[in-house]
């Protein structure tokens, strides 16, 4: 079985688990720019935090036979603090690397008009770009989030199905099934999706347009809820290759998109920080 992780945060996870995703079956993820939990001051520290997305934890990844890819963009919460908004006038450049395979995590945390100025120039920027588009929703209040995000993606004429609405669940997902978004589900230990709720929900909508992720960070979360929700759907009667639909070619689909996925079969060959095409580990 292979899996690809369409969103998870490395940088806050260990090598054990590298290994124990490698085990499972992860063979790709896709790291997006988040909140660190610990507040950034300045965008120097953002500037930081995106090389170590785009050469460090690549590295890393590579060593465990995993490739990695990164979304990047100022994250919702920290769209709120005016030290940070000039990382927007920074990403253009960031997003012509090699390795950024969309603009994210955007959309709202409080629904601030802050976050909605921010959402909507890092759509432009995607535009610019010609990257996809990963967006965070609202764990409070999670309609009227969705609601309020399908709209301005719409505002901005961004297509759907360059966009992936994220941390949906059986409240929201009809509203992103109806826009022709992509529909991300973030399976938890014990908040949000878990796998029966999930395969459940499979059910109900098919595979098409479908994205399960772990969104494994540094809370309480499990890098190997993918490999349970392909567990659970085989054991629930779906097939190997819905299985493969929905854990790696679905991601594959969304994030090729970019031009740039890279999924050689040998991960620890691939662009470096500076463009050349190096071997690792
Ligand atoms: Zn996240």
């Amino acid at each position: 079985m292979r899996i690809f992780d369409p969103h998870i945060h490395m940088t806050s996870r260990t090598t054990d688990d590298y290994q124990r995703m490698h085990d499972a079956g992860v063979r790709a993820v896709v790291e997006p720019a988040f909140w660190l939990g610990q507040p950034r001051t300045s965008v120097g520290s953002f500037l930081d935090y995106f090389d170590a997305l785009l050469g460090w934890e690549p590295y890393r990844a590579a060593q465990y036979g995993i490739h990695h890819h990164c979304a990047l963009a100022l994250n919702p919460k920290e769209a709120n603090d005016p030290r940070c908004a000039g990382v927007l006038a920074e990403l253009p450049r960031y997003l012509l690397k090699d390795s950024v395979v969309a603009v994210g995590e955007v959309g709202y945390d409080s629904m601030t008009a802050e976050e909605e100025r921010a959402f909507e120039a890092q759509l432009a920027l995607a535009r610019e770009a010609d990257l996809p588009v990963l967006v965070h929703t609202p764990h409070r209040d999670k309609a009227a989030g969705v609601r309020r995000t399908l709209h301005v993606v719409r505002d901005a004429g961004t297509p759907p199905e360059r966009v992936l609405i994220d941390h949906l669940n059986e409240v929201t997902v009809g509203m992103v099934a109806d826009s022709g978004c992509w529909m991300g589900f973030s399976i938890y230990p014990d908040t949000k999706m878990d796998p029966d709720r999930m395969v459940a929900l499979l059910k109900e909508y098919g595979t098409d347009r479908v994205l399960v992720n772990s969104a494994a960070d540094w809370g309480r979360s499990d890098p190997l809820k993918t490999r349970e929700v392909a567990d659970v759907m085989l054991a629930t009667g779906f097939g190997e290759d819905e299985v493969d639909r929905v854990l790696w070619r679905n991601p594959v689909a969304f994030y090729g998109q970019s031009g740039r996925l890279d999924l050689d079969p040998d991960p620890r060959v691939g662009p470096d920080h500076a463009g050349n095409t190096i071997k690792r580990g």
